[in-house]
């Protein structure tokens, strides 16, 4: 007997139309409807539709019709993202955020009911929590020693349970450039935080790809704050300030390198810091200053050297390309590729094409697009030695040949920082200092 009618979850057409970045007026009228008919179907919880009309709908919003009849699992309300969106952030564009991790929260549920994913095992703390404190506290959670650098801080957040996805530069799903020099910057925020699934409780670090291995670093530390810290949400200011001073500590625990950092801290003797607990000259002013390792005056003066002198290789201020600025490979996650691995069998989104998932193709291979592959080159979790040994650099640098899941963020034709001629690794503070007095 031939199905002459389909069921179509409201929330799902609504999800598909946000995801493609199409209004409802552009879906009324591709589909030649008139009124509120499509405020009504998103709104609906379930519709009857007619399999021609939902064929046609399921067309014009590039989705798997299977993917509308199939109920959501996940549900993200833009309050649920844990980020203080700039002003400029769109309400349109909050709605993409949120759905885009529903999308991925889903997806995140589909694979654990195939392969259990690893449990959560963040503390549970809130804003009155002293991020200093909370920051120990979430060490001892991931079984790091307290006082070492941490290696690849993303796999130690993805073996706690939290999936991290990397958005790449430009989505296919969407097709539009999601940031870049000439867009305008839509994107302000550098990533979010939110919890998905059945009943929320699995934390999702959404990043964007950028260039920088500092800032990919710190952000993941950042998010990890607002998840520890934030459940209930995040409204104010000094809620980023928190996450942020959580960020810094976990990376580098002041109480720790407070006997490594100099007498007359220079941005030049400040850089083994920097390169041993893998964490930007940037934000370790701040958290020196913070922290009162360094005088209001020194923070101030050094501050300023960094973000008013020009990298000669880049172009850029220092604050923006610091020295060591392309010492590392970014961080990637791996979890999601690893799982689709293991439960589909798919070593490229590519590979989940004849699965017919509910999802379109373009969107799967922008959630997987940042993964890191190769698992014969897996990271391992760095030995815990790794405190008394300055050489941490290389423990913080991801295993070579994370080509496979391609379309990933680094592809070089987009960065936005342009890579030096001679392929990087060149720049020293030495070269900086003679520039400068030259
Ligand atoms: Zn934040």
């Amino acid at each position: 007997m031939m199905r002459t009618t389909i069921e179509v979850f409201g929330a799902r057409v609504r999800q598909a139309r946000i995801l493609r970045r199409m209004t409802g007026k552009t879906v009324l009228a591709e589909m030649g409807w008139k009124g509120a008919r499509q405020t009504r179907l998103e709104q609906a919880d379930v519709t009857v539709l007619d399999v021609d009309t939902a064929t046609r709908l399921a067309e014009v919003l590039r989705f798997p019709l299977e993917f509308f009849a199939t109920a959501p699992v996940s549900r993200v309300d833009v309050g649920n993202l844990l980020f203080r969106a700039p002003k400029a952030t769109s309400a349109m564009e909050r709605e993409y955020l949120a759905q885009f991790a529903v999308s991925v929260g889903d997806l995140l549920e589909d694979l654990n009911s195939r392969w259990q994913l690893p449990p959560v095992k963040l503390p549970d703390l809130t804003r009155l929590t002293d991020p200093v404190a909370a920051a120990r506290t979430t060490r001892e959670r991931l079984s790091l020693d307290p006082d070492a650098p941490i290696g690849y801080l993303t796999y130690e957040v993805e073996r706690a349970g939290v999936a991290v996805v990397l958005r790449a530069r430009r989505t296919k799903s969407s097709g539009e450039l999601e940031w870049g020099p000439g867009d305008g910057v839509r994107e302000k925020h550098l990533g979010y935080a939110t919890r998905v699934g059945e009943y929320g409780d699995r934390p999702l670090i959404v990043l964007r790809a950028v260039d920088s291995w500092e800032r990919i670093r710190w952000t993941v530390a950042h998010e990890l704050g607002h998840l520890v810290l934030h459940a209930d949400g995040v409204r104010e200011d000094e809620q980023e300030e928190q996450a942020s001073r959580f960020a810094s500590e976990l990376l580098a625990p002041a109480a720790v390198i407070a006997a490594e950092v100099p007498k007359v801290a220079s941005l030049h003797n400040l850089m083994p810091l920097k390169q041993r607990w893998g964490i930007s000259l940037g934000a370790l002013l701040r958290h020196l200053f913070e922290s009162e390792l360094i005088d209001a005056h020194r923070y101030a003066m050094l501050r300023r050297q960094l973000y008013t002198r020009i990298n000669p290789e880049t172009g850029h201020t220092w604050g923006r390309t610091e020295p060591g600025w392309d010492e590392r490979e970014p961080e990637q996650p791996r979890l999601l590729a690893k799982w689709v691995e293991r439960c589909y069998n798919a070593t490229s989104p590519a590979m989940l094409a004849p699965r017919r998932l509910i999802w379109p193709q373009d969107l799967l291979e922008d959630i997987l697009a940042g993964q890191r592959s190769a698992p014969s080159t897996s990271v391992t979790t760095p030995p815990k030695s790794t405190s008394s040994t300055p050489t941490n650099a290389s423990t913080g640098a991801p295993p070579s040949g994370a080509a496979g899941w391609e379309h990933g963020s680094r592809s070089s034709a987009e960065n936005s920082i342009p890579v030096s001629a001679n392929g990087g690794k060149v720049l020293d503070f030495d070269r900086f200092r003679s520039k400068r007095q030259a």
